[in-house]
Order: structure tokens, then sequence, then C-alpha cells
């Protein structure tokens, strides 16, 4: 089995995998694009489990795009920390 390569691998791709991701939490109900091949139907999964850091996993089948992002809390509430 090769050894993963990370797609979300500059700046861009992780401000645009962040974005995407707060779509789909403002409204679960929309289907979102895939950042990086824009392809509909991307699937995003939930791994929160710490307090200071969210985990969300990103799945595209249109261009194997598999891979975890992390969103520190303090994104979310500037003000708190
Ligand atoms: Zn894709």
């Amino acid at each position: 089995m090769p050894a993963p390569i990370k797609r979300i691998n500059s700046p861009a791709s992780a401000k645009a995998a962040i974005d995407t991701v707060r779509t789909w939490e403002a409204d679960k109900s929309v289907s979102v694009g895939c950042p990086l091949c824009g392809a509909d139907g991307l699937g995003i999964i939930d791994k929160s489990a710490r307090p200071h850091m969210s985990w969300y996993a990103l799945k595209c089948g249109a261009c194997d795009l598999d891979e975890a992002i992390a969103i520190p809390e303090s994104a979310h509430n500037a003000a708190i920390d």
C-alpha cells in the first residue's frame, strides 16, 4: 500500500478546505464541492474529539481526495483564548 500523499499541502488549498467545511457546517443539508477539483458531493465527516481542535475528514470520489484537516477552535471564536 503506497504512502498517502498529502493533497491539501499549501496555504491556498488549506484555506479552500476550511472554507468548504465552514460552508458545510453552516448548512449541512447543502452539498458542498471538493476544495481541490470542485466536484459536487464532497463527503465530510466531523471527527472532532478534542476540546481545542476540530477535525474533519474530507473525501472526494472524483479526485480521490481522502484527508483530514484540523481547524483550531480559536478560528471559530477569535475573542476567546
Ligand atoms: Zn475532488
